[in-house]
Order: structure tokens, then C-alpha cells, then sequence
């Protein structure tokens, strides 16, 4: 299996650290609003990468977090915590603006048939680890301290920036903050807080009443649970130069190792060719989509329509045609269900080898979805083809096995309109047919004449 490396630029083939077993961490939301699509993408990302890593035979052990306290609405420590400003936002307690918008996000990963982390680790539970972690770093003579804050000293590494590849100009220590911070160099940052007075989420701690960093929260957690180096380490492109950078300097600075051998970083989602923002008013969440008629599963859809390299380009006629995507994948697999063709081993075997091919090209998915599509057309139905297919979806989590056919799902009452409209054409009573359909129309319904009888759908 090949994978992208952001640390070494390259594309490199995967080797974890213990054979047959996977380490890897993830860079979970910040919870103070909805998630919008775009934050929804790197998370189908992270489901696609853990799919793709199963259908491989390897073990997961994989740790996402939850931001909670510390993430400052700027992530190179300026503002206020956004936990802090949502809680204003809405008069609320931070905890209970963590709660409620931690649900929402899990609500939306169930929506999306997302395969969750093995842990999920809230950083507002792990504050003892991420004191001790401050602590050695102390010891080790990595930082240095203001009144209120402990920051972490960059220029006591041998190179800083080693995933963004920053220039040596800009590692210079002395390169000066231009803001009174109290800050040495310019890419040192904030480990330990103090907690100003109001300041609800704050611990006690060797500093006095303190909260944890949002680059440190990762490094402890991700330390706690797997240990100095693990394999992978995933997030959006977004924590290259920040976050992700300050995670290799406390590792480098706690251990002396960057704590992962492979990073991966996902691409930004733009809506009409413009980046999301909340000030341009282009930021939708996945209940918008829903409210708006489409599925979850369209938007899973829609992103098997790149890699995770790229950029996509969110449009309402992108999703829209995802859906028609979607439902001749859905029909195509009834059709091969039941199918009494034979196909021959080998042509499956090809359509596998195809499919294994793209996923471990670091999880192209538009070159799999083309195999997809080639089984659809195989002119041959057979059910060893629809197995193939749900053998795909293992990757896809499109949950194609829990698909009814639209028929099924219809109310009894259309159900039964649909027989006697059949009953009344195949007797050729063309009056009697022609008034159910009028019928089943003002119901809601749209229908279609075929070969198999009458076919209807809602809307
Ligand atoms: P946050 O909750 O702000 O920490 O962001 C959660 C995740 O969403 C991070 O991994 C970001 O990199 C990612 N993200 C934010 N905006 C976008 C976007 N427009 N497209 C894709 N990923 C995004
Ligand atoms: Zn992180």
C-alpha cells in the first residue's frame, strides 16, 4: 500500500511499526459549532483511510480527539478559546457547548456511515497527562515562561518546520514577535495557560489555576495512547504549518522523536470555487443538505469524485449529480442481486485486483469508483457480482447491503394502488389505469411506465 508522506513529499510504501497492526492519531473538531461540510470532508477522509487500511488485514488502534478548552480563535495563540466566545455566544456554559456540539458531530458521522475511532479522547479529560507532559518539557529545556503562560522555546530545536519545510531564515531564533506576547521567537507558542479570572475551564496545576494548549492536548493524548512514535498521524492541510509543526517540536522536545512516520493531510473542500467562511455566507452543514432533499450518502458520494489531495469544488449540480451516481449504484447492485448469470472467476478476481490496486495507490478513489462502475456495465447480472460490490462497500461505506428497493419502502396504500393499476393494464382497462395514475400523482407521487410494470417514487 503506497501512501502520500507530507513529511518526506513523497509517495511511499506503508510500513507500520508492529506487523499486521496500525497506530494511528487524528486530529479531531474543535466543539464550539455545527461542523460544516468541509470539516465533514476530512473526517470522510479519516473514514475512507480506516476503511482502506481494514480491507488491507491491518488491526486498527486509532486515537481521535475532541478539542474542548484551548483552541484560541487564532491557532498561533491569539484571541480568546473558542470554547470560551461560544459560550458567550449563546450564554452558555463551555461544557455544555462542548456536549451539545461533540453530540451533533457524532450525529453527523453516524449520518455519514463513518467508522469511528477505536478512542475518542476529550482533552478536558486529559489534563494530568498533558501537565506531566508540560512538565518534562520543563525538565528537558524546552521552555521558558512569562507571568501568565509557558511557551515552548522553537530555537532550542535543531530545525523547526520540518513537515511545511520552512526556510532557515524563518527559524532563526531572535526573528522577533512583533506583538507584545512575551513570546522569544516568532514561531514559539503557548504550552500552559493561566486562567484569567471568569475563565470556567481552568485546572490547578504547578503553575496555578491553568488550561492546556490546543498543540499540546494532541501530543499527550496521542502520547498516552500510542506511545512515542506510532504510524500515521492525519488532519487537514490547514495544521501543516501550525499545529502539526508544534506537535513534531514537543514530541522532538519530549522524547527526542517526531511521534509519527507517515503524515497525512486532506485537502480543503471550496463552495462554488471559493473557500468556506462564515462571512461569505457559503457555509452549509450536513442538515442544510438534508433539509434541502439529498442524503448523506450523496455527500459520501460526492467526495469518491476526488482524492483527498486535491481540492473539490462543492456545487449544488455536483451533489446533484452524486445522487444520480448513487441511485444507479444502488439499482445497478439490486439488479446484479438478482441476477442468475455466471461469471468467471478470473473476471472477478480482475475486477478485485483493479479495485485493491487503486485504494492502495494512496486511496484513489476515483480510479476505484471506475471499477465500480465497469461491474455495473458487465453486461452479465449475477449475484457473485452484487457480493463483489458489497465486498467493495467494505471501503465505500456507502451501507449498500441495508438498501431496499423504493418499492419496498412505499406505504401500504401505494403499494396496493401500484398492484391494481398493474392488474388494469395488463387487462387493457387503460380508463381504470389512467385514474390510478392520476391518483398516485396527487399522492406525491411520480410514475413510470416499464417493462416490469409500473414504477413510482415520491416526489
Ligand atoms: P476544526 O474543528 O476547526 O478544528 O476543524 C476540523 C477539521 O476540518 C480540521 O481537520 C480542518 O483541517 C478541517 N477543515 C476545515 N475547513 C475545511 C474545508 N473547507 N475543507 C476540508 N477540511 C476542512
Ligand atoms: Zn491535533
Amino acid at each position: 500500500m503506497k501512501i502520500y508522506n507530507t513529511l518526506t513529499r513523497k509517495k511511499e510504501e506503508f510500513k507500520p511499526i508492529v506487523e499486521g497492526e496500525v497506530r494511528m492519531y487524528t486530529c479531531g473538531p474543535t466543539v464550539y459549532d455545527y461542523a460544516h461540510i468541509g470539516n465533514l470532508r476530512a473526517y470522510l477522509f479519516m473514514d475512507n483511510l480506516r476503511r482502506v487500511l481494514k480491507y488491507n488485514g491491518y488491526k486498527l488502534k486509532h486515537v481521535m480527539n475532541i478539542t474542548d478548552v484551548g483552541h484560541l480563535v487564532s491557532d498561533s495563540d491569539e484571541g480568546e478559546d473558542k470554547m470560551v466566545k461560544a459560550a458567550r455566544r449563546e450564554n452558555k456554559d463551555p461544557y455544555e457547548i462542548a456536549e451539545f456540539y461533540m453530540n451533533a458531530f457524532f450525529k453527523d458521522l453516524d449520518a455519514l456511515n463513518v467508522d469511528k475511532p477505536e478512542i475518542i479522547a476529550r482533552a478536558t479529560e486529559h489534563i494530568k497527562i498533558m501537565e506531566e507532559y508540560v512538565k518534562k518539557l520543563i525538565e528537558n529545556g524546552y521552555t521558558y515562561h512569562t507571568d501568565d503562560t509557558i511557551y515552548f522555546d522553537t530555537s532550542k530545536l535543531d530545525k523547526y518546520g520540518v513537515l511545511s519545510n520552512r526556510k532557515v531564515e524563518d527559524q532563526k531564533a531572535g526573528a522577533r514577535v512583533e506583538f507584545d506576547t512575551g513570546k522569544k521567537n516568532i514561531s514559539d507558542f503557548a504550552l500552559w495557560i493561566k486562567a484569567p479570572e471568569n475563565h470556567i475551564m481552568k485546572w490547578d496545576s504547578f503553575f496555578g489555576k491553568c488550561y492546556p494548549g490546543w498543540h499540546l492536548e494532541c501530543s499527550a493524548m496521542g502520547y498516552k495512547y500510542l506511545g512515542e512514535t506510532f504510524d500515521i498521524h492525519t488532519g487537514g492541510i490547514d495544521h501543516i504549518p501550525i499545529h502539526h509543526e508544534n506537535e513534531i517540536a514537543q514530541s522532538k522536545g519530549f522524547s527526542g522523536k517526531i511521534p509519527a512516520n507517515y503524515w497525512m493531510h486532506v485537502n480543503f473542500m471550496l463552495m462554488n470555487g471559493e473557500k468556506m467562511s462564515k462571512s461569505l455566507g457559503n457555509v452549509y452543514t450536513l442538515s442544510d443538505l438534508i433539509e434541502k432533499g439529498y442524503e448523506p450518502m450523496e455527500f459520501k458520494m460526492l467526495m469518491f469524485t476526488s482524492t483527498y489531495r486535491n481540492q473539490i469544488n462543492f456545487t449544488w449540480e455536483s451533489l446533484d449529480s452524486a445522487k444520480i451516481s448513487l441511485q444507479r449504484l444502488r439499482d445497478g447492485y439490486l439488479k446484479e442481486l438478482e441476477g442468475t448469470d455466471k461469471v468467471d472467476e478470473s473476471e472477478i478476481k480482475d475486477y478485485e485486483n483493479r479495485f485493491l490496486e487503486a485504494i492502495n495507490d494512496d486511496l484513489n478513489m476515483p480510479v476505484a469508483m471506475s471499477v465500480v462502475w465497469d461491474i455495473i456495465k458487465n453486461p452479465k447480472k449475477s449475484k457473485d457480482l452484487a457480493n463483489l460490490l458489497l465486498k467493495f462497500d467494505e471501503v465505500l461505506g456507502l451501507d449498500l447491503k441495508n438498501y431496499k428497493k423504493q418499492e419496498d419502502k412505499l406505504p401500504d396504500e401505494i403499494k396496493e394502488l401500484v398492484s391494481k393499476r398493474d392488474e388494469a393494464r395488463n387487462s387493457k382497462n387503460w380508463a381504470e389505469s389512467d385514474r390510478i395514475r392520476d391518483l398516485l400523482i396527487s399522492k406525491g407521487y411520480k410514475v413510470q411506465d416499464t417493462k416490469e410494470g409500473t414504477l413510482v417514487k415520491k416526489g
